[in-house]
């Protein structure tokens, strides 16, 4: 069970400023920047700067990140002004749709959504 991947993604391109991105919040571990194609009015994308596969690959050394990962999103969900809520969505391997095998955090917000997703 391999944890990285063996070619970078575009995402590691983004934390080391090599193509732009519209970014949110960044500190050592972290990068907070808005998705490129949004699927709502405020749509953008928790990364660690570890480039760890997707949730399934994570491990239990991860557990400080990962808490890390949700609260950033939290923060950022503030800043963003998503005051009548939002929704978080981790997609991961083929079944959960998962496009970037670099591990990420959806936030969507500034519309109604809808459940179940398809
Ligand atoms: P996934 O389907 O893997 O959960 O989501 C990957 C997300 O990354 C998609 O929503 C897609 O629009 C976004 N994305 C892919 N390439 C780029 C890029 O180069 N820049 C930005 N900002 N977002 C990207």
């Amino acid at each position: 069970r391999e944890k990285y991947g063996k070619e970078p993604t575009i995402f590691s391109k983004i934390i080391d400023k090599t193509i732009p991105a519209d970014i949110i919040y960044e500190d050592d571990k972290v990068l907070a920047f808005r998705d490129v194609n949004p699927q709502a009015p405020v749509h953008f994308l928790v990364i660690p700067k570890e480039p760890i596969i997707g949730i399934s690959k994570a491990t239990d050394e991860d557990t400080q990140l990962l808490g890390y990962l949700l609260n950033t999103a939290r923060k950022c969900a503030v800043s963003e002004g998503l005051s009548n809520g939002y929704r978080i969505v981790i997609n991961d391997g083929k079944d959960g749709a998962q496009s970037v095998f670099h591990l990420h955090i959806h936030v969507l917000g500034g519309r109604q959504m809808g459940w179940p997703p398809g």
